[in-house]
């Protein structure tokens, strides 16, 4: 059995993992992560990849809790994007440079007001009719423009993985990770066993975190802490795949998001279209055919005269994990709870990613010093984890549209 001192063990490799592991390792700490299944496999990967500015979360108005904690955000994701702040997120794909938003008249037309009248970073312009995108042509309202990046997330964890290599373990959380506590949320040590390289380490870390997203419930039941920290929000979403533009935008209506649309290129070069916002939360009572006909319904009311002859559509469910509050609603920021030496945490949005790696290096004892060399060494035949794929390269069940006859002719 090999022994290491390690000064923080991190549990998870999602966006918040990664940027955590990052981060704590230029603060001059060691440090390991142990990921369970594949990198990003959870939120991170299903989710859209908008670095929201806090518009979203303002259309009432008011500058709320969330949308203050995001404005400052996309600013600094920006500087990574460029290389001009650590971590150098260069790598990334970034689908695109900004988002268009529409809807009722209503609800549109104050849309330009907001991002003054509330301090946001990044504010809403006017789209002139002669420019709008193809897909908003027959929109009777305004169409606005706001410099929301949107990037690929499975890019992103490949670029912030690509670094750590050295310092990531793929071990099954089950049966391969062990913890000997002193007391409840006090690790004294960590038994790492990988049945593929037949090897056992045993970690001693000053601090551990969980970053496991969902996974976290269960880890912190392990490690003697109360589960119910966590909520869990279900989401129901929709993808359609075939001849379609690539488009980045949200439906307003009223204050909700009535649909959100992200698109990318599948590994056989077709665009898929992920379709996320109010339809994926009431989407979650309905079986994936009933969801596939009301989505269909709905891009027909949002997108007049959208043909969506020959394309295909699926479905996928995905829990949101995120900090408990009282009602279930979603909490305004991320959620940091110290207990002992370990570190919870959920970030809420992956935009608030580098915010929470800042929290958790503020919150971590200096390092002892341990050189990161012998980390290294030891760890050189352990198994490492990949990166999972978007959704839409796993699923398998998708329901054509039949193509119309003017698609045939042509
Ligand atoms: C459909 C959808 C769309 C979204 N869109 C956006 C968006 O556009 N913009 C935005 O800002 N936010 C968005 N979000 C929210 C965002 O995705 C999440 O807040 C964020 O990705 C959470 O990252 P995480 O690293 O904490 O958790 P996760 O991404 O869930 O990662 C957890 C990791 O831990 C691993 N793991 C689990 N259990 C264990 C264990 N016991 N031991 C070790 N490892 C374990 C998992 O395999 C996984 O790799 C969206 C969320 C969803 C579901």
């Amino acid at each position: 059995m090999d022994r290491l001192h390690v000064d923080t063990v991190i549990f998870g490799g999602g966006v918040t993992g990664l940027w955590t592991l990052d981060a704590v390792r230029r603060s001059g700490r060691s440090a390991l992560l142990v990921e369970g299944h594949r990198l990003g496999g959870g939120q991170t990967i299903a989710s859209q990849g908008i670095l929201h500015s806090g518009l979203k979360y303002s259309l009432a108005g008011v500058l709320t809790g969330a949308a203050r904690e995001a404005r400052e955000m996309p600013l600094l994701w920006r500087r990574c994007l460029l290389g001009e702040a650590v971590p150098d997120l260069r790598g990334v794909t970034v689908s695109a440079e900004a988002f268009h938003l529409w809807g009722t008249q209503s609800a549109a037309s104050k849309l330009g007001l907001f991002g003054a009248q509330l301090g946001l970073q990044v504010t809403p312009r006017t789209v002139p009719r002669a420019e709008y995108p193809t897909v908003l042509q027959s929109c009777p309202g305004a169409v606005y423009r706001v410099d929301e990046q949107v990037l690929s997330p499975q890019s992103l964890v490949t670029a912030l993985a690509a670094s750590q290599q050295d310092v990531m373990l793929q071990l099954d959380p089950a049966t391969e990770v062990e913890f000997v506590l002193q007391s409840a949320g006090q690790v004294r040590q960590v038994r790492l066993h990988s049945a593929r390289s037949g090897r056992t380490l045993q970690v001693e870390p000053q601090a551990v975190v969980l970053t496991a997203g969902k996974g976290n419930a269960l880890l912190r039941t392990r490690l003697g802490l109360d589960a119910r920290a966590m909520q869990l929000r279900p989401l129901h979403y929709v993808l359609v795949r075939g001849d379609l533009p690539e488009f980045h935008g949200h439906c307003i209506d009223f204050h909700k998001t009535r649909v959100s649309i992200t698109s990318a290129r599948d590994s056989r070069g077709r665009m898929v279209w992920q379709i996320g916002g109010q339809i994926s939360e009431d989407g979650v009572k309905l079986d994936a055919d009933s969801l596939i006909a009301r989505a269909q319904l709905e891009l027909a009311a949002v997108l007049p005269g959208i043909d969506l002859a020959g394309t295909e559509w699926t479905t996928c469910r995905i829990d949101r994990a995120e900090g408990a509050t009282v009602g279930g609603a979603r909490p305004d920021s991320y959620r940091l709870l110290h207990e002992g030496n370990v570190l919870t945490v959920w970030p809420t949005k992956l935009v608030l990613a580098p915010q929470v790696a800042q929290a958790v290096c503020a919150a971590l004892p200096a390092g002892a010093g341990h050189s990161l060399q012998p980390l290294e060494q030891a760890l050189a035949a352990w198994p490492r984890p990949s990166v999972a794929l978007p959704a839409w390269e796993e699923l398998r069940r998708w329901v054509p549209v039949p193509a119309s006859p003017r698609r045939h002719a042509a």
